[in-house]
């Protein structure tokens, strides 16, 4: 069987970086660049001011104090957005705007603090300003014909600002993974139907799209097996327009777990079962010539594979460097038990606490329990050969939701009393 390790690796391996295509700004958001973004113009585009004040000639400004001002003559008023009218030259000043063009003969910004109204149209300065004052450069921000932005780069909203500012509205980007679902299983019935004797609600469905969408993923078809071969291979067979599949159920070792059985008739199973708690009878292969995860029915197992397995696959398909997930350090606020064998994941609360993270187990675990990850934002890594871990140890969290990781909200982790 192999470990969490070797299963990350075998899923890196075989899984490769998506074609790029040429997105909106806004479409790109999330995605890693693919090619550079070339500054078309330099940045800023014209030498400008920082401040609104007067444009003027230092050397006129020399020595000035509020009690001995230096009086310069108004020759403009420059708004941001127009184009000076006048050069300013010895003994004159133009009000001017922040982010409006620096007037031709000026080399110094003085702002308006240090300036008050003069008699006839003068202006009075009342410090001294140095060449290069309160002036932005023309291209110090971006250098024109440099690269803004390199590949790799993962597009957040500072980024796609730099694409905009430099006039750009498309990006070619790696394209964003579409991810089918099949959840199998005869006693699923879709919420909102009636729920017949023996049956309940498939929630795995709803909870990895959840997953997909939020690993800034597409969700191109969701679709459910009754535990029949056929009925699967059709499901499986319809999600050739995606790009990786992921099914739920049907791989443990119960009389109608076929889902293995139709994955290695269409394709390939690289591996089966991962020595993990919860989630070991999970799958991986290929069929379509596409990646395919079988993950276990159990609503939390199900959570549990997604975050450690697939979540690392449609990374690299996305084009990122870093695919595992992120972990960090915790100090552990409340002791767990262990039985020795497998890693076992907790669903756990972390958050960031003065000059580190602590962590809170939810309640009552279980595979099937999903209250127990209602809240929770990590997963508590249990050691394989450990007998438990003690309040106040370092312990290692793998961070599934870092955003919900602020100094609250750990006590609605886990709804079922404790
Ligand atoms: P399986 O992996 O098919 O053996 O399913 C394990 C457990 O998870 C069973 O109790 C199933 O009823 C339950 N289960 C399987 N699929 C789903 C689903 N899509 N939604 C909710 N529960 C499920
Ligand atoms: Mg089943």
């Amino acid at each position: 069987m192999l470990t969490v390790e070797q299963a990350q690796e075998a899923v890196l391996a075989s899984v490769s970086v998506l074609p790029s295509e040429r997105m909106s700004l806004l479409e790109a958001l999330g995605c890693v660049l693919a090619e550079p973004v070339v500054a078309g113009i330099p940045l800023p585009p014209f030498d400008n001011s920082a401040m609104d004040g007067f444009a003027v000639v230092a050397e006129d400004t020399r020595g000035a104090t509020a009690a001995a001002p230096r009086g310069l003559t108004v020759v403009g008023d420059i708004p941001a957005g127009t184009v000076p009218g006048r050069r300013v030259g010895a003994g004159m000043a133009a009000r001017i705007m922040t982010g409006a063009p620096v007037p031709e003969g000026a080399d110094a910004v003085v702002m308006v603090e240090q300036s008050r109204p003069g008699a006839g149209g003068t202006v009075e300065i009342l410090a001294p300003a140095k060449p290069g004052d309160n002036i932005r450069r023309m291209g110090d921000d971006v250098a024109a014909r440099q690269t803004a932005l390199p590949p790799g780069q993962v597009l957040g909203p500072s980024e796609l600002g730099l694409a905009a500012a430099l006039g750009c509205t498309h990006v070619v980007a790696t394209r964003r993974p579409r991810v089918a679902i099949v959840t199998t299983g005869s006693e699923l019935a879709n919420p909102g139907e009636e729920l017949k004797p023996g049956a309940i609600y498939d929630s795995n469905q709803v909870s990895i799209a959840g997953c997909v969408l939020r690993s800034g993923c597409e969700v191109a078809r969701r679709l459910h097996a009754g535990d029949d071969e056929p009925a699967i291979e059709e499901a499986i067979r319809g999600c050739a327009d995606a790009d990786l599949i992921v099914t739920a159920g049907g791989v443990s070792v119960g009389d109608y777990d076929q889902v293995k059985a139709v994955l290695a008739r269409l394709g390939e199973v690289k591996f089966w079962r991962v020595l993990m708690k919860p989630g070991k009878p999970v799958a991986f292969g290929s069929v379509l010539g596409r990646p395919v995860f079988g993950l276990p029915g159990n609503p939390v197992s199900a959570l549990v594979t997604f975050e450690l397995l697939v979540a690392p696959a449609l990374r690299k398909m996305s084009g990122r460097q870093n695919c595992l997930p992120p972990t960090a350090r915790a100090t552990l606020l409340a002791g767990v038990r262990h039985e020795p064998g497998r890693r076992e994941y907790l669903q756990a609360f972390t958050r960031y606490a003065g000059d580190g993270c602590v962590v809170e187990p939810s309640g009552k675990q279980g595979s099937a329990l999903l209250t127990s990850a209602v809240g929770a934002n990590s997963l508590l890594v249990i050691p394989e050969e450990c007998e438990g871990l003690g309040a106040g140890e370092q312990v290692t969290v793998v961070l599934t939701a870092p955003e919900t990781a602020l100094d609250r909200g750990g006590a609605t982790c886990g709804t079922r009393p404790r």
